[in-house]
């Protein structure tokens, strides 16, 4: 990395540029850019009004050149950070859970509101991850009772951080949900997942960001079985739901219409499919038939 091999003083704008032109080897100009920013910031508390002002700075290469290596094999900014912001909290993160995304502060975003002055409520977040959806439900429902269950017990240690972390309860449980024999939760009020939904085929059109670090368990599904886990988890809330209970999901938006029918067909009505800031497909609500 010889163009970044500062030995002595330099100006902070040198070394913004320096930083930049390396990362457009692997990203766009205005990425490159905002993330060379990052960089001064994260390594010698700069933010961008001083590098613009062009202060002086110690150019520290060895922290340098660790940060530059990481980012240039893709490795995204969550992972060196060890933090990712998820609906007004700071999580934990690490390559064992996928990094939060803004979709699913949207998801989030529905039960909290429809559930806010309801009082004590039962859910269950499948699939936990980092425990973003679970912390966040317990921390703006504090009423609630919430359980969380994870297939990966790596995933299940960086949730249980985060709970405690953000000082809330949430009961977690190790559980592969599409092996485990499906015995009934008691009396759930919401059960809520964002399960893996991209299909294999999908994977040449993802970043290497994504594809070279975030877990693949998290992420995918056969191209035979796209809806695997919305069967799974739909069965699981026909047992585990009380009358009128709800089910919420984020979805892959190729298959809004599918989800309707499958939720339907389960035995769930009142189905709605809410679009994301893209206009795309992305959240299924449903309400357990009475019978
Ligand atoms: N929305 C995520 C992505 O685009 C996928 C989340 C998931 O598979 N549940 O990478």
């Amino acid at each position: 990395m010889n163009n970044l091999d500062f030995t002595s003083n330099t100006s902070a704008k040198t070394l913004w540029l320096a930083i930049k032109a390396k990362l457009t080897e692997i990203y766009s100009e205005p990425e490159a850019g905002a993330m060379a920013f990052w960089v001064m910031e994260y390594i010698y508390r700069l933010p961008k009004t001083s590098v613009l002002a062009d202060v002086t700075v110690q150019p520290q290469t060895a922290r340098l050149s660790t940060v530059m290596q990481r980012l240039l094999a893709a490795e995204p900014i969550q992972y060196i950070t060890g933090v990712s912001d998820f609906y007004g909290l700071e999580f934990f993160v690490n390559q064992h859970v996928l990094i939060p995304r803004p979709e699913t502060e949207f998801l989030v975003d529905q039960i909290v509101t429809e559930f806010k002055n309801k009082g004590s409520i039962t859910l269950l977040d499948v699939g936990t991850g980092s425990g973003c959806i679970a912390v966040s439900l317990a921390k703006n429902l504090p009423q609630a009772k919430v359980l969380a269950v994870d297939i990966s017990s790596g995933a299940l240690d960086v949730a249980q951080r985060n709970a405690a972390r953000h000082e809330v309860k949430v009961q977690f449980t190790p559980m592969d949900i599409l092996r485990a024999t499906l015995e009934p939760f008691p009396e759930l009020d919401v059960i809520v997942s964002n399960p893996p939904y991209i299909r294999d085929s999908e994977k040449s059109l993802m970043h290497k960001n994504v594809l070279g670090f975030e877990p693949d368990t998290a992420l995918f599904v056969p191209d035979t079985e796209p809806l695997l886990f919305y069967e799974r988890i739909a069965s699981l809330a026909m047992l585990s739901l009380k009358k009128s209970g709800k089910l919420f999901f984020e979805i892959n938006e190729a298959f809004g219409q599918e989800m309707r029918e499958l939720l339907e067909k389960t035995g769930f009505h009142s189905v709605e499919i809410l679009k994301d800031l893209q206009g795309k497909d992305r959240i299924a609500m449903a309400v357990k038939r009475e019978n």
